[in-house]
């Protein structure tokens, strides 16, 4: 069996159905990145990662990985900007619901998506209901920059604001980790921390200050980027992406495998 899902024949797949594999699958946005990152950014994110958290496990939990899903969904302020490919949120969920239905026909029923863009996961978890209502099958929604955890505050360097989650301290540290051949440090700008830092809104991936979980709204505007990133890039560099990345990978294994063991229990959706 190939750990990569498209190289399998339909024999295999069935195998692999049969013997209760857990399916990754990535999805990203084509969405700029400001000057010094590529418009694939939240796909190689989505699709590099997917793959190290499916070696992480692959030795006790049968894997395989997905093709990623490269056109997500953002909001109309940035679907003018050059190499923006969105789709609409209604578009996003049926695709998405008509893959996942897809497999959970082939007979699987472990999914869990990587998601490497900030403005899938809502739409992504109404999938991930809609199919545990339709056909009892529960898939589990994961962001990569989440699952850095407490780590993150360690690893960062840049002041509150400089890790606002697009092409900022973080994600240029994890696409120069990945793939450093894509990323033009010279091209970096700096002066765009996110402004809007509150009680409410983080305004960073690891704020210092304390957050209420209150509510939510695109805060793009509000931040007031000029370069189209969020936060300060110049503080990114591979050793850093590399520390990320080890610690997103030890919470991918762990969550992986609780929520592999736990659908084994074939737990209902009580929701
Ligand atoms: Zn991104």
């Amino acid at each position: 069996m190939d750990i990569l899902f498209e190289n399998n024949t339909k024999d295999q797949i069935k195998e692999a159905a049969d013997n209760n594999t857990l399916l990754l699958l990535p999805v990203g946005i084509l969405e700029e990145h400001g000057p010094h990152l590529p418009v694939n950014t939240d796909n190689v994110i989505a699709y590099d990662l997917a793959i190290q958290a499916a070696k992480q496990i692959k030795d006790t939990i049968p894997v395989m990985v997905l093709p990623c899903v490269w056109a997500g969904y953002h909001g109309k302020e940035l679907e003018n900007l050059p190499g923006s490919v969105r789709v609409r949120p209604k578009t996003l969920f049926y695709y998405m619901y008509d893959i996942c239905e897809s497999l959970v026909r082939n007979g699987f029923r472990k999914i869990a998506i990587v998601n490497g863009h900030g403005q899938n996961p809502a739409i992504l978890q109404f999938v991930s209901r809609c199919i545990a209502n339709d056909y009892g099958v529960n898939i589990l929604v994961t962001y990569p920059m989440g699952m850095i955890g407490k780590a993150g505050k360690q690893i960062k360097t840049s002041p509150e604001g400089g890790a606002g989650g697009h092409a900022c301290e973080v994600e240029t540290s994890l696409v120069l980790a990945l793939r450093e051949e894509l990323v033009d440090m010279t091209k970096v700008p700096e002066g765009d921390r996110c402004q809007h830092r509150t009680k409410f809104f983080s305004g960073d991936l690891f704020p210092e200050h304390d957050v209420v979980n209150f509510g939510y709204f695109s805060t793009w505007a509000a931040q007031g980027s000029r370069s189209g990133v969020l936060g300060e890039p110049k503080y990114a560099s591979v050793e850093k992406g590399e520390a990320f990345i080890k610690a997103m990978m030890q919470n991918y294994k762990e969550l992986l495998t609780e929520y592999y063991y736990l659908m084994e229990q074939e737990v209902t959706d009580k929701g």
